[in-house]
């Protein structure tokens, strides 16, 4: 996708309307955005899922213990951003269509724009998710796991959960974006995140790439909103690359910015 997300080395699990998790690597070892594409028109899923890491082997991943032998690579660090985390006491006006309340979501936006200063003392590149419900995800593209701890060989997993760890306990300090839930989560490299341009099946919104999170300070969150209802409820999803993403650009800009901020 545009050198921000190499999904040919995902790993992909989708929720189902009657609750079970299906691994898409089951069908086919590695995917493209039009086999994505595909599958999520036949299986019309709530939730699309990619893992967080990349993986050689993104067919073999399943149990943990096994995972050193799907062979883990060196990437992305990912947190989830809710605006409850600050307690932030209001009426919520939701809004009838597409249940969401924008007053949160903009709460949602101030974490995120106050986490991403703090994570620019440690890394560049960083791309933000609207979820398509209350909040945003904020992926660190160059986090390196050697810039934390030693690289284990003989448990690679390990390394990449101490490495996100120390991060995480950093950032805990500076920010208030770690419940326990979100720093058990963030620490996790089995962890799945939603796909960027898929539907978040609970609201029917998109859960719209916007960009850097310069482009997030510039949006409203009408505008974010708007972005996110582009297109029908049930085509599944998003053509990842090419049209137009309403964040100051195409997403071929958007993408360019991320990958040149570092
Ligand atoms: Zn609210």
């Amino acid at each position: 996708m545009l050198g921000i997300w190499n999904l040919s080395r995902k790993h992909f699990r989708v929720s189902l309307h009657d609750g079970r998790f299906v691994k898409l690597n089951h069908f086919e070892n590695r995917l493209n955005e039009k086999d994505l594409r595909f599958y999520c028109y036949k299986l019309k899923p709530m939730h699309v899922y990619f893992s967080v890491l990349n993986w050689l082997f993104p067919e073999r991943v399943g149990k943990k213990y096994k995972a050193e032998y799907c062979i883990p690579l060196n990437v992305e660090y990912v947190i989830d951003v809710d605006s409850y985390l600050v307690g932030f006491k209001h009426i919520h006006k939701v809004d009838d269509h597409w249940f969401v309340c924008p007053e949160c979501i903009d709460m949602a936006k101030r974490i995120a724009l106050q986490l991403c200063e703090v994570i620019q003392k440690y890394y560049r590149k960083i791309a933000i998710v609207f979820s398509g419900c209350a909040g945003f995800h904020v992926h660190v593209m160059d986090f390196n796991y050697y810039d934390w701890v030693h690289y284990h060989w003989n448990d690679p997993i390990w390394a990449h959960a101490a490495a996100r760890f120390k991060f995480t306990k950093l950032l805990q300090k500076q920010t208030h974006c770690f419940d326990r839930a979100h720093f058990t989560v963030s620490v996790d490299p089995m962890r799945v995140v939603t796909v960027p341009n898929t539907i978040n099946g609970k609201t029917g919104l998109v859960c719209k790439f916007i960009g850097t999170p310069k482009d997030l300070e510039l949006l409203t969150i009408d505008e974010v909103l708007e972005m996110s209802k582009a297109f029908p409820v049930h085509s599944y999803p998003e053509a990842l690359e090419g049209s137009s993403m309403g964040c100051n650009g195409s997403m071929k800009s958007c993408a360019k910015n991320i990958a040149e901020a570092a």
